[in-house]
Order: structure tokens, then sequence, then C-alpha cells
């Protein structure tokens, strides 16, 4: 039987940093992942440039019922931290929006430099290598069956991320190892994934698909949960089935099914205001004025969903309809019936309820040696380079306490 002091199941982001992490501390570390390529979410992620991290990254830009948890590992291993190893292996990165770092050239970079800190500790790896059963042992420690040999470990880190796009290797091992040890979840969602809505309701958008632009928008869904609440000023795109963009994103983190999400089409101006104001001097019709501020098409649309008349002209309309009007593109009020699912989500919201885990080192408290890191925690980053940076300081964080 192999024996290591710790066996760390999901070579992901957290899994990779924290067996480097815990290796380069002296520890024998083993590197447990069943995929037949390395690392697929971070080659894929950022559009093949991986936005490794955010450099504003802070507990305010995450979700969790307990939203104090990351503070401890996300103050220890900062941005600043990722991006002095970053430079370290020599990877150009630029920011690109807000604070959001991607490397120059590729995402393959930062699977590499994980690769190589790994070595520098000595990880041994098992790829590709299914763990079929986790036990803790009479004498103290792990039992694990894989298909490749049994393994005995002191510490186990549980790395296998959330549910998000099961065709690149997404499972729920880590939810079933919580369930096994009868440590509480937090359910599971979709999220940061286009939001879609009833085909009949959607029908007068669907000619709007490819339409994009700046809006504000917001939920009430987790007020009072997270400091921020859920709002945000970001580009929307129109769908075919609904709505996407990096505002849709970042809400549909924060949404709850059921309930409405409210958008500002025109997030500098009150609508009516104007109109109302501009009766006197403006004698254009109604869609050209919009048309100012709104891309034509999707004026003309809103228009018509609204029941005005394309060429109704804004000197003849009563306030009371110019206020109709305003509060429809200001507080544009709209309630989806579900999302794209995890085959479209960039990551699960939910996961291993964060009451069970040390926030200092990620060890459950009531099975001493089991780690939970990375997505698999009912911690969530907003869209931007957060929830890596997440997967290194929960990484970095659990493989110091191994
Ligand atoms: P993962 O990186 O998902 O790693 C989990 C590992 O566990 C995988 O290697 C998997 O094969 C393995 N595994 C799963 N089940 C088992 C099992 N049963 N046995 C053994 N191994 C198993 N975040 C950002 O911050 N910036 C971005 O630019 C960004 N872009 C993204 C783009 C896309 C398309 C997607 C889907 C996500 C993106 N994310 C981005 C989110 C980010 O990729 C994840 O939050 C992050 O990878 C989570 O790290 P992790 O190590 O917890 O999980």
């Amino acid at each position: 039987m192999a024996k290591f002091d710790v066996a760390v199941i999901g070579a992901g982001a957290a899994g990779m940093m924290c067996a480097a992490t815990a290796a380069q501390r002296g520890k024998r570390v083993v590197l447990i992942d069943h995929a037949t390529k390395l690392a697929e979410k971070i080659r894929i992620s950022g559009g093949g440039r991986c936005n490794f991290t955010n450099i504003n990254a802070g507990p305010a830009n995450f979700l969790s019922e307990n939203p104090h948890f990351c503070k401890s590992a996300l103050s220890r291993y900062t941005a600043a931290d990722f991006v002095a190893l970053v430079k370290r292996h020599r990877i150009g990165y630029h920011e690109k929006h807000r604070g959001q770092l991607f490397c120059d050239d590729s995402a393959e970079q930062i699977i590499d430099m994980l690769k190589d800190e790994c070595a520098a500790g000595d990880v041994h790896w098992r790829m590709p290598c299914k763990v079929s059963s986790l036990a803790q042992a009479d004498e103290g420690g792990f039992l694990l069956q894989t298909d490749t040999g049994d393994i005995e470990a002191d510490s186990v880190v549980i790395a296998t991320g959330g549910l998000s796009i099961a065709k690149i290797g997404a499972t729920d091992f880590g939810y079933r190892i919580a369930e096994q040890f009868e440590l509480r979840m937090v359910e599971p969602r979709p999220a940061l994934v286009p939001l879609t809505f009833d085909p009949q309701q959607w029908a007068p958008f669907v000619e709007m698909s490819g339409i994009a632009l700046e809006v504000d928008v917001e939920t009430g869904s987790f007020k009072g949960r997270n400091p921020t609440g859920g709002r945000f000023r970001e580009d929307l795109l129109f769908t075919h089935r609904g709505l996407s963009g990096p505002a849709i994103l970042q809400i549909s983190s924060y949404w709850t099914p059921g309930t409405p999400i409210v958008i500002n089409l025109i997030p500098e101006l009150d609508l009516a205001a104007t109109l109302i104001e501009g009766k006197g001097t403006i004698k254009k019709q109604l869609g050209n004025v919009l048309s100012q501020w709104l891309p034509a098409r999707l004026a003309e649309g809103l228009l018509l969903a609204h029941g005005f008349a394309l060429d109704a002209r804004l000197a003849d309309l009563p306030d009371a309809q110019l206020r109709k009007l305003g509060a429809a593109i200001n507080q544009w009020t709209i309630t989806p019936n579900g999302s794209e699912g995890y085959k479209k989500a960039e990551v699960t919201r939910g996961g291993v309820d964060t009451r069970e885990l040390s926030q200092q080192s990620m060890m459950a408290n009531k099975v001493p040696g089991l780690y939970f890191i990375g997505e698999a925690v009912d911690v969530t980053g907003w869209l931007g380079g957060y929830n890596f940076q997440w997967a290194w300081a929960s990484g970095v964080a659990a493989g110091q306490a191994v």
C-alpha cells in the first residue's frame, strides 16, 4: 500500500495549489484526478487566457451563507501573492477591466506554472485515477481505494470543484464525501450563468438577440446576506432564449428562482423626467428620441412591447404615459423562468457548508484530517478572476495546515 502524508483529490486550480504548498513544506503528497487531460477548466478559462485573479479581490466579492468565512484565507494569500508567483514564472499578463488580470498568451502557462510548483515539491501524480472509496483508518488517517491501487494518507484534501460543465470532468464527488461524513451542505445551484425566460414572455425580445448595452441590474433576493447585495453595472446581452453578458452572469449568482430581476436600461438618465421636461422642445417621434440612448432596434421593440406607437410624438403624450415608459426602461422588472444550467454555468453556488469547516485551515471540524477547498465549498466569487483567487487562497490555507 502506498503511504503519503497528504492525498489531494482533484488536480484543478485549488488542488494543484494545495499540493504544491504542502509538498514544498516537505510533506509527501499524492495528487489524484480522474480526468485524462489536466486542469481543463483553467485551460478554457477567460476565453483561453485565464483571468487568474482580480487585484481588488476581497470578501465583499464573494457569496456564502457565511460571508465572513473567506476573510482569513483571502487575507493570508492575496491577489498580490499570486501575481508575484506569476511574475516569478515570467508569465506576461495584463489588466483588462476593473482589476481583472489575464495572461498575455495562454491559460496553458498557468497550468504549466502549477505543474512546475508541484514538481518543485516532488508531488506524486495519480492521473487518470478513480477513487472508489474513502474511509477513516482505525489507527488514524484515511484509506483510499482507487483503480490504480490503495493509498494510505494522514490527511485528505477534497478539491473536486463544483458541478459546472460535466463534460470536462465535473462531478459531485466532494458533495458525496461531505454526505458520507455527515457534513451539512448548502444547496448547490448553477451560478454565473445566462438566465432564460418563458418563451411566450420572451417572444417580443427574440429579435433583439445580439444587442449588447451597459445596464444596472439588481435583485433583492440576497439582500442582508452580503454587504453589497446583488447590484452590478455591466454589459447586458440579449440572446434567443433570454439574457446573458457579464451583468446577467453576475446577478444570476444572487438570483433565487421565482423572484424578479430589475434592469435599468439607461442607468445615467431619469428617463421619465427627461421626456416630460423635453415635451415642449423635442418635436421628434418617440422612437427617434429613445434611440439617442438605446440601440434603435431595442428602442422600437420596447415601445411596441409596452403598447406605444413608434410614430407617437413626444409632445402629444400625457405625462402619466411617459412615467410608465420611464419606469419600464429605468426599472425593467422581469422574472426569469430558469437558467441555462450547469452546462453553461461558470461556477456552482453553494457546496459544503462553511460552518462545518475551520476558516483558518479548511479542515472539517468533526473529521480531523479531512479538508475541503475551492469551489466545492460554499464560497462563490463574482465574475472577474475572483473564483480562481478563492481556489488559490483556500488551496494555500489547507496546504499550509495539513
Ligand atoms: P476545478 O478547477 O473544477 O478542479 C476540480 C478537479 O477535480 C478537476 O480537475 C476534475 O477533473 C477533478 N474531479 C472532479 N471529480 C472528481 C472525482 N470524482 N475524482 C477525481 N477527480 C475529480 N474563474 C476565474 O476566476 N477566472 C476565469 O477566467 C474563469 N473562467 C471560467 C470559464 C469557464 C468556462 C468556467 C466553466 C469556469 C471559469 N472560472 C473562472 C471558474 C473557475 O474555473 C473555477 O471556479 C475554478 O476552476 C475552481 O477550482 P477548483 O480547483 O475548486 O475546481
